[in-house]
């Protein structure tokens, strides 16, 4: 992407000042003087930023955004509730020296500033106490934008079921053109081809087609191998529109399906709408886990399951809550989750399917418009 291209937005405002407080308030409670983020999902989410290059340094005070100057007219555009300062050397050196100014006004106070611990890295981080001065100590801060990130707004669920909706049209697509003889990578290119011209910025993840024994790849992105008759083919694929993505899964059975295969499919398709079924505010993560794994194993299947039954997805594909076995996060209204049950057969064959849903009031939205039939071509 070139540098100087002005991104064209859908016309969405997030409240970013609000998310901003927010994140405030918790820094006072986690006894912190400021928070400095560094992950680019958490500083799109506070202030609206897309590039690829940017710090974001939450103080009680006000905000600041460090960019460079590849950035300085989109960062200036997009960048809501916080001072952009276009740095002219490393954005680290200059996020040390702005502190370092600030510190001399505040007379020797000494001030704590939280990191993302999960996204620093060791040497940055090094890098960083060695510019700040004596009396400023760093932290590893908890993951507060991430937690706050779980539970959407409805700008960003009105976002969601834009992508989710996109990220649909792409199995009608894959529909059209898997047929025996076509390579798993003709099918993805098909599809992320219609993924671009139905708008998308980028698909979510390299698109997952598994044909044949390579569907028991619970990740087997599309490779050479063509479509054999006699086998299921997996393709999980997602889309990332105005900012969000999605991500879905459908198995199609090729050629004549054996009784066994039908059965497999009809018992992952019952743990993923029993676990769909569970969703609900009040309810943990690890409780939907166990809906889907106890009708897997009701049907001597249990084994064969051996992934988690979802993930939280938004500015990001795999976000929190985690949805496993043993998961205590509560789900709230507003978060977004998948559900994908799946068993899979060593040297033989699987099965996924995965739709994305939205927590409601009083049980979830189901997301994905796509049909779960069983379906064979
Ligand atoms: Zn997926
Ligand atoms: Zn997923």
């Amino acid at each position: 992407m070139s540098s100087f291209c002005t991104l064209i937005h859908l016309a969405v405002e997030m409240d970013y000042k609000l998310r901003q407080n927010e994140l405030r308030k918790r820094l006072a409670s986690s006894r912190l003087d400021g928070l400095l983020v560094s992950h680019l999902a958490n500083i799109r989410y506070l202030c609206g930023f897309t590039g690829s290059a940017g710090l974001l340094l939450v103080e009680e005070s006000g905000s600041t955004f460090f960019t460079d100057v590849r950035y300085d007219t989109q960062g200036r555009e997009e960048v809501k509730g916080a001072k952009v300062v276009i740095a002219r050397k490393a954005l680290l050196n200059a996020l040390g020296e702005r502190i370092g100014a600030r510190r001399k006004k505040s007379k020797g106070k000494g001030w704590t500033i939280g990191i993302e611990a999960e996204h620093l890295t060791v040497a940055e981080r090094k890098r960083l106490a060695d510019l700040l001065p004596a009396g400023v100590q760093l932290r590893n801060a908890p993951a507060l934008v991430e937690k706050a990130r779980m539970v959407k707004d409805e700008e960003e669920l009105g976002l969601i079921r834009k992508a989710v909706k996109l990220g649909a049209t792409l199995f009608d697509r894959a529909l059209e053109v898997l047929r025996l003889g076509v390579k798993e990578c003709e099918l993805a290119a098909e599809m992320e081809y219609a993924a671009r011209r139905g708008g998308a910025e980028e698909m979510s993840f390299p698109t997952i087609i598994a044909s044949g024994a390579r569907s028991t790849l619970p990740h087997g992105r599309a490779s050479e191998q063509a479509i054999a008759p006699g086998g299921f083919v997996v393709c999980d694929f997602g889309v990332i529109l105005g900012g969000y993505c999605s991500d879905q899964t459908r198995t199609v059975w090729v050629g004549t399906a054996p009784p066994e295969a039908r059965r497999a499919y009809e018992s992952v398709r019952e743990a993923q709408e029993a676990a769909i079924a569970a969703v609900r505010p009040g309810v943990s993560a690890g409780e939907v886990d166990a809906a889907a794994r106890k009708v897997l194993r009701k049907a001597g299947l249990g084994r064969y399951f051996t992934h988690s039954t979802g993930h939280g997805v938004g500015l990001e594909i795999h976000e929190a809550p985690r949805v496993a076995a043993g998961q205590r996060e509560v789900l709230k209204p507003g978060m977004v989750i998948t559900i994908e049950p799946g068993v899979y057969f060593p040297g033989k064959w699987g099965v996924r399917i995965e739709d994305m849903v939205a927590v409601s009031k009083d049980g979830c939205e189901v997301l994905t418009p796509t049909g779960k039939d069983f379906l064979a071509v």
